[in-house]
Order: structure tokens, then sequence, then C-alpha cells
């Protein structure tokens, strides 16, 4: 059988710069919609993602017990609006989505500034942004303006209305599984809760979204399973409904924050040494670029439900810039123009060229221990495909004399420097003659 390489992945017509320009068009469509953690805006979101990807959506009921916390009851948002005692709409959600607090509560009425003040929410030093604010576990309402516009409130009468429902229902979620050979899973994990927020959370679901799309047309060795959850609860949840099934997760990455133009960061896994962990590592390091990895903290997305002790799963957390660390962060700067398809396309190699790792980090035997084989009267020699002579032979003594059995490729990659494809193929050059076999 023929060991999966990228170039099965990857089909040649698809560049990162056009691959790029494809993930940031699925992030300006999803861009209008007003999603939250439950609700018609994340359905629409899964029904968009379905075009590209069959995606299984499931619905939970509002009520249901997930380990120690509940489904929330169902949000939907139909209209909301400030109106100033012209009848004008000084704040009105159709103009941003993120005008309102999110889950906020059904209202309808008028009140005077002094009332409606405790309930406003701004950025005094980001006057010209909108902050995203939330409310979902303790029922409330409230709008979020620039801080400019708030300090030009006069004190009159306002009709404040908030045509929304948050009632029983459910909380919706989507999951894809591409097949591979064996049903070890690598388990790709994106919030989709968020309105009109470009790199905090479309970023992830665009780039999962393609690289379903690609890996679905491989010959792969793992399986992948994609989600698309809404953030903490959502993963919650899902680990509740497949807690008999996630020893099967073998690597896992949650993908947020993935298309600025900032360098990469990674976070480790709990655990700090898993698999994942090590690819991220030595993949970023081969790029040669500003990147940084950070070891596991409980603070930040669905790594944390992951990582909960009870799971302690081998689930890292793949960013650009961190989130509330870049100043456009939960606020309306984080919009079309703080992503681009370069960094978007960068992003989609980084997770393929981590897969191809995994795919092909296989632990060999060395069938010839004794003193080195000879590799020229074996035709070895600058076989490995457009690399120099000496490079070449330097990988495949590296592979020869580690492949006791006890060593797998990312292990000697790790010991020697070397790139892991350099290595992946002197051990595909050293099998075919027969001086290599993989030990299961
Ligand atoms: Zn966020």
């Amino acid at each position: 059988m023929a060991t999966p390489t990228l170039r099965n992945f990857v089909p040649p017509q698809h560049d990162a710069q056009g691959l790029g320009r494809e993930i940031y068009a699925l992030i300006e469509e999803l861009y209008p919609i007003c999603r939250s953690i439950t609700g018609d805006g994340f359905r629409q979101t899964l029904r968009r993602i379905g075009q590209e990807i069959p995606l299984a959506v499931h619905e939970v009921p509002s009520g249901t017990q997930v380990f120690d916390w509940t489904v929330p009851k169902e949000w939907n948002i139909r209209d909301a609006y400030v109106k100033n005692a012209r009848g004008e709409r000084i704040i009105d959600f159709h103009k941003h989505n993120l005008h309102l607090v999110s889950y906020s509560a059904p209202l309808h009425r008028k009140m005077s500034l002094r009332e409606l003040e405790p309930h406003l929410y701004s950025l005094p030093e980001q006057p010209d942004l909108i902050p995203y604010r939330t409310s979902y576990y303790n029922e409330n309402w409230g709008f979020c303006l620039p801080h400019r516009q708030r300090l030009e409130l006069r004190d009159e009468e306002y009709e404040v209305c908030i045509d929304s429902t948050l009632q029983d229902g459910h909380l919706t979620f989507g999951e894809y599984l591409v097949p591979g050979s064996s049903s070890e899973e690598i388990l790709i994990s994106c919030h989709a809760c968020h309105p009109s927020l470009c790199n905090d959370n479309l970023s992830g679901i665009s780039v999962a979204t393609h690289l379903a799309k690609h890996l679905a047309g491989a010959e792969l060795r793992y399986s992948y399973r994609f989600l698309f959850i809404p953030g903490t609860i959502g993963s919650i949840t899902w680990l509740s409904l497949n807690e008999n099934r996630v020893d099967r997760i073998r690597h896992g990455v949650v993908l947020t924050c993935v298309g600025d133009r900032g360098g990469f960061n990674y976070k480790k896994s709990r655990r700090g040494d898993a698999e994942i962990d090590r690819a991220f590592t030595h993949v970023l390091r081969q790029l040669g670029r500003p990147s940084a990895i950070h070891e596991f903290s409980p603070y930040g997305y669905d790594e944390r439900q992951y990582c909960s002790p009870g799971f302690n799963l081998p689930v890292g957390c793949l960013m650009r810039s961190p989130h509330g660390k870049f100043p456009e962060y939960h606020t309306s700067g984080d919009n079309l123009s703080l992503v681009d398809s370069a960094s978007l396309g960068d992003t989609f190699n980084l997770c393929m060229a981590v897969f191809h790792l995994l795919e092909n980090n296989r632990t060999y035997l060395n069938l010839s221990p004794k003193g080195e084989p000879q590799l020229g009267k074996r035709g070895l020699y600058g076989s490995i495909g457009g690399r120099d002579v000496k490079t070449s032979e330097l990988a495949m003594l590296w592979v020869l004399n580690f492949s006791d059995g006890g060593h797998n490729l990312l292990d000697i990659a790790e010991r020697s420097g070397m790139a892991f494809g350099l290595l992946a193929e002197a051990a595909q050059a050293l099998s075919a003659k027969g001086l290599l076999r993989e030990v299961q």
C-alpha cells in the first residue's frame, strides 16, 4: 500500500493563494449572519457549510444535562433598536449585529437615559469600535455602541425594543467524519457561535471546512472528525454525548483566530508532549518564520474542555494572533479587513503539513543493522527527489541508524534537526530497496 503523502491531499491546481481566496469568500458570506450559542443564525451557518461538505446536524433539547452544565434555552432575534425622542433609530441591530448583547431577553418600553445607561457597553480606549458582549447564563439585556456615540446621548426619552425569543428549543452543532483506513481519529474543532466576527470564529470555520473538503478526496490512514460547535457548551455537550467514543481520538486541534496577518501561535495540549504538540512544534520550526509555542493553560477555547482532567485528550489550539492579544479582538474591528486570503491559505497549508506528518509518522526496522549498508550499490545516492546528494545521504543515514523499532520518524526528525518530509522520503526509498520494514 502506498504511503499517503501531502501530494495526495492537495491537488496541484489548488495553490495556497487560490485556496486562500476560496476560504476568504466563505467568510464573506457568513459574516453578516447573527450567530449565537443556539438559534437560527447558528443553523443558517451550518446550512452554508453543508453546501461544501456533507455535514451531520445534531439538535440537543434545552434542559439536557451535560456533565455540570444544562443546555440553555434557545435564543432567536428578529430586530432590536433604541430610538430617540424624534423616533430615529440611533442604535440599530440591522446595521451591525454586535449592537445587541447576545442572548438579550425580549423587551419593548420607553425609558430615560438614566435607566438605559446601565445596559450600554462601549470601549473608552477604542472609541470608534463596537464591543462584543454576551449574557448567556443570566437573563439580561443590553446594547453595545462606539464610545464616541455614547458620549453624545442626550437626556431624553428613548424607546427600547428587543424583538427576541428565549424559550425551550435546541442547541445545534455540526459534525463531519472523513473516514480513513483506521478508526483512530484526528479531531478538528472550531466554535461557530460568534456573530459578525471574522478572525475569532469565521476564520477557523472556513479553514476547517476547506480542510475537510480536501481530505475527503485523499487516501488516509486516520479518520478526521470535524466539529462546528458553540464555544464551551458545545464541546461539553459533544463530550457528554460521545464519552464512550473519545478514546478513538489520537490527535486534535482547535482552530481559531487563524486568518489575520500575525505569525503562528500553537498552544500545547494539557499533556504537553502529545504527538500533535510535537508535530506542530516541528513543522513550525521548519517553517523558519517567527512563531510561538505555548504551554497549556486552562483558559482559552474548547481545548479547555477536551483537556479537562476527566478526558485529558491530546488536543492543542492553533491561532495566528492569540485571542485577547490583538486590539480588534471581540470588537467590530474584527471584520473582513482583519483577515486576508494569503494568511488563510498559509494556515491551510500548515494544517496539511501537520496532517501529512501524522499520517506518515511510522516506526521502521533497519533490516541491515550491522555496519552501514552500502547505499551506492543499491542506487540510493541522490535518489530522493530534487535534493542534493549530501542531504539525501544524511537523511538515509539518520533513518537507518535510528530505525531500531524504538524510534519513529518524528523522533528521528527531532534528534537530527532534519525536516520530517525529507526523512519520510528517505524511509520510502530505503523500504523500496528492502533495507527497512515498517513496525506496527
Ligand atoms: Zn471569542
